[in-house]
């Protein structure tokens, strides 16, 4: 009988600290999204809301790109080119910036990734970075809009925000081409992994924003 207690202490003790050991709040809690779309989808608009319900670090490579220009510095000389023209700027650079940023947010509890990836080798490279840090990623939500609404909506940025890169119809064409031929394919990429939720992208902000954190939250539930 006492053997038999014995027994069990050492397997509760066991388990107790099997518990604590696999007892990682920052793994289990931890939401890391994409917002997949092309240019014009909505992203940044709903990024901002989800930050605010889900407490993400926003990693966005336009945005990172844009500040990278605007300090003058050798990456946003780089990236310029491409940006203007409406191109994508080359994967190297955008992984390295991505690596960076990953780094130098330790304790976040969560990452949403806007614009990034754009193309399968940024998918796979970004894979290797989570992996690497024992994250993985929990939804990659694909907001679909028409393209004539895609053209309208960014031209109309274009009038009042100060990218250049929205006020040319040509460069936007461009954008929505590499869009098409680069970036698409990365839905299946994590199609086959499961990990892809098709999201209407257009009607209001708020019933869009609804759409979202059902698919999120229903997720892996
Ligand atoms: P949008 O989604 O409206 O095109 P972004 O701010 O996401 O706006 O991107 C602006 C430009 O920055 C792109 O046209 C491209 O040149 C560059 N860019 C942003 N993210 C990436 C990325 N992940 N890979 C390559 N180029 C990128």
């Amino acid at each position: 009988m006492s053997e038999y207690s014995g027994y069990s202490l050492i397997l509760s003790f066991t388990h107790f600290y099997k518990c604590v050991y696999f007892y990682r709040p920052e793994f289990k809690l931890m939401v890391n999204l994409i917002l997949f779309g092309p240019p014009g989808s909505g992203k940044g608009t709903q990024a901002e809301k989800l930050i605010e319900r889900y407490r993400l670090v926003h990693i966005s490579t336009g945005d990172l790109l844009r500040a990278e220009i605007a300090a003058q510095s050798p990456l946003g000389q780089e990236a310029k080119s491409f940006m203007d023209s409406g191109r994508l700027v080359p994967d190297e650079v955008v992984i390295g910036m991505i690596s960076a940023k990953l780094d130098s947010n330790p304790k976040a509890g969560g990452f949403i990734f806007d614009g990034f990836p754009r193309t399968t080798a940024q998918a796979e490279a970004l894979d290797k970075l989570l992996n690497a840090k024992k994250f993985s990623i929990t939804r990659v939500l694909s907001l679909q809009v028409s393209e004539p609404e895609l053209i309208k909506r960014l031209l109309n940025r274009g009038k009042t925000s100060n990218r250049s890169d929205d006020r040319d119809e040509g460069i936007v064409r461009n954008r929505l081409d590499e869009y098409r031929r680069k970036t698409m394919p990365v839905a299946d990429y994590y199609d086959r992994q499961r990990k892809l939720s098709d999201i209407e992208g257009e009607g209001r902000i708020e019933e869009i924003f609804n759409r979202l954190t059902a698919a999120i939250d229903g997720a892996g539930n």
